[in-house]
C-alpha cells in the first residue's frame, strides 16, 4: 500500500460530468488511483509522498487515440514531405521495409517520451508493419519501461500491389499469420481490469491494404475475446474512390458490410463523411480519432468534428504517425484540433454571422475531447478523469514561465491558447514518468543519440 498527496495546485481541473475545476485542489491517491479529489483544505495532511503544486495547474492525463510511433524514425523525409497520402506511403513504404526489432523498441519509447512530456499518459499505437522480425512485443516492451500505458494495435497488411492494393508485396503478412499472430498477443498481454498498463486492439491498416476476409475475421476474433477494433477511414477522397470502384461502397457503407460497426470499433479520421454516415456512426457507437495536424500536413481535408460530436459521436484526438505530424505533442495537437475547427466556421460563414447559436470550439471543449472524449473512443472508463476511483493519471505544468506571461486571467485555457509547453509532471497510475521537467524512467539524451543512429541507419541502407 502506497500514497501520495497532491496538494495546492492553483487550479485543478477535473474533467468529471460537471467539468468541475477546483481552485487550490488536490489529489489523495492509493495504490495507482484516486481515493479522494477537492480543495486541499479538505484532504488528508499527509502520505508516503507529498508534492506541493502550488503555482501549477493540472489536468487529467491526454489519452492518446491514433499514432504510428515507427515514424519518428522517418520524419521530414525530403522526398515525403509535400505529398498526398497516397504518394506519401509509396515513398515511405519501402523505407519502412528495412525496420528491425530494435528500431520499434526506440521508436516506441522516443514517441512516447514526447507524449509524456506533452501530459499524455495513455496512448494508442496503431503498428501495422513487421518486417525482419519485428513484433508487437517489442513496441510492448518498450513502453513498459516508459511507464505510459498503452493501447497497442495489432495492425497488419494483407493486400499488397499485386492483388491491388497500395502497398509493395514485401510488406504484407498472409491473413493467417496476422490472425494467428493476434490471438497469440491477445492471449499473451490483454489485460481488461481497471488501471491497466496494456490492452490490445485489432487494426487492419486501411481499405486499401487490407483485403475484406482479413477485414470479417478480425472482427470476429476480437468480439470473441473482447476487444475492440480500429482501422484508418475516409481520410482521402483518393480511398473513397478506391472503395467505390473496387467494393462498390463508400468506405462507410463497406465497413457496414465487414461487421465493422459497434462501440468497440473508433476510426482514425472519418473526413470524408457525409451526414448519413455520421448518424450511422452514433447509431452504432463508432468512435473518431480526430488528428489534424496530419490532415493539414498531408491536405487530406478537415473532418467534420462539430457535426459528428452534435450527433453524439465520441470524438478523442491523436498526433497520427510520426511522418505526417511530424511530432507527438498532444497538447499541441488540442490546439490544432480548436483552432482548425475554427478555420472551418470562418469558411462557412462565422465571420459575416452575428448569429448567437453559432459558437465556436472552446479550450475546454477540446481539452475534454483530448481527456474523456479519447477515453470513450479508446472504450475506458478508468481514464479521462480526476475522479474517486478513477486511475492517478495527471500532468502538471508551471504557470510560473515566460510562456504564460499575461495568460494567468485563465490557466486553464492558458493551456491551449498560448504557444503548447511541455509537463512538469507526468504521473501514470501514481508513478512519476516526467518529473521537475525531466524523463524518470529513462535517460532522454542516450535515446536521442540511439534514435539518430537508427533513423540514419534506415535511410542508409
Ligand atoms: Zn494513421
Amino acid at each position: 500500500m502506497s500514497t501520495l498527496l497532491i496538494k495546492n495546485a492553483t487550479v485543478l481541473a477535473t474533467m468529471d460530468d460537471h467539468r468541475r475545476e477546483i481552485p487550490g485542489g488536490g489529489l489523495f491517491i492509493r495504490d495507482g488511483f484516486i481515493e479522494q479529489v477537492g480543495p486541499t483544505s479538505e484532504l488528508p495532511q499527509s502520505a508516503d509522498q507529498v508534492l506541493d503544486l502550488a503555482g501549477h495547474v493540472v489536468l487529467p492525463g491526454l489519452v492518446n487515440t491514433h499514432h504510428h510511433f515507427y515514424q519518428t524514425l522517418t520524419r521530414a523525409i525530403p522526398a515525403a514531405q509535400d505529398a498526398n497520402l497516397f504518394n506519401w506511403l509509396k515513398t515511405l513504404y519501402p523505407i519502412w521495409a528495412r525496420l528491425t526489432p530494435d528500431d520499434i523498441f526506440i521508436s516506441t519509447q522516443t514517441a512516447l517520451a514526447e507524449l509524456a512530456f506533452s501530459g499524455c499518459t495513455t496512448a494508442s499505437d496503431h503498428l501495422y508493419l513487421f518486417p525482419n522480425g519485428s513484433r508487437l512485443d517489442d513496441e510492448i516492451a518498450a513502453a513498459r519501461e516508459i511507464g505510459v500505458r498503452l493501447q497497442a494495435s495489432r495492425g497488419s497488411m494483407s493486400l499488397g500491389e499485386s492483388q491491388g492494393g497500395l502497398p509493395p508485396d514485401s510488406v504484407v503478412d498472409s491473413e493467417e499469420q496476422i490472425l494467428k499472430d493476434s490471438q497469440r498477443l491477445i492471449e499473451t498481454y490483454h489485460d481488461a481490469k481497471p488501471g491497466a498498463a496494456v490492452q490490445i486492439v485489432l487494426a487492419p491498416c486501411s481499405p486499401f491494404s487490407v483485403t475484406t476476409d482479413l477485414l470479417k475475421e478480425s472482427a470476429k476474433l476480437a468480439r470473441q475475446y473482447g476487444v475492440h477494433l480500429h482501422t484508418h477511414l475516409a481520410e482521402t477522397e483518393d480511398e473513397e474512390s478506391f472503395c467505390l470502384e473496387r467494393f462498390g461502397h463508400r468506405p462507410v457503407g463497406y465497413m457496414q458490410e465487414v461487421d465493422w460497426v459497434g462501440q468497440d470499433v473508433w476510426f482514425a479520421h472519418s473526413i470524408w463523411v457525409n451526414q448519413e454516415e455520421i448518424d450511422l456512426y452514433a447509431k452504432t457507437g463508432c468512435g473518431v480519432a480526430h488528428c489534424p495536424s496530419s490532415n493539414m500536413r498531408l491536405a487530406s481535408g478537415i473532418a467534420p468534428i462539430k457535426e459528428l460530436l452534435a450527433a453524439g459521436v465520441d470524438v478523442g484526438i491523436g498526433v497520427d504517425g510520426s511522418a505526417s505530424n511530424d511530432g507527438s505533442h498532444l497538447l499541441a495537437e488540442a490546439r490544432q484540433a480548436m483552432l482548425l475547427a475554427r478555420v472551418k466556421e470562418g469558411l462557412t460563414g462565422f465571420s459575416r454571422s452575428d448569429d448567437p447559436s453559432r459558437t465556436l470550439m472552446t479550450a475546454r471543449d477540446v481539452l475534454w475531447l483530448a481527456t474523456r472524449g479519447g477515453a470513450a473512443v479508446l472504450g475506458r472508463s478508468d481514464i479521462g478523469s480526476l475522479e474517486v476511483g478513477k486511475c492517478a493519471d495527471f500532468f502538471a505544468i508551471d504557470l510560473n514561465r515566460l510562456d504564460y506571461a499575461g495568460a494567468l486571467h485563465d490557466p486553464l485555457a492558458a493551456t491551449i491558447f498560448t504557444q503548447p509547453v511541455k509537463a512538469d509532471y507526468t504521473v501514470v497510475g501514481g508513478k512519476f514518468v516526467v518529473k521537475q521537467g525531466q524523463l524518470v524512467t529513462l535517460d532522454e539524451g542516450r535515446l536521442v543519440e540511439k534514435h539518430n543512429q537508427a533513423a540514419k541507419r534506415l535511410l542508409s541502407n
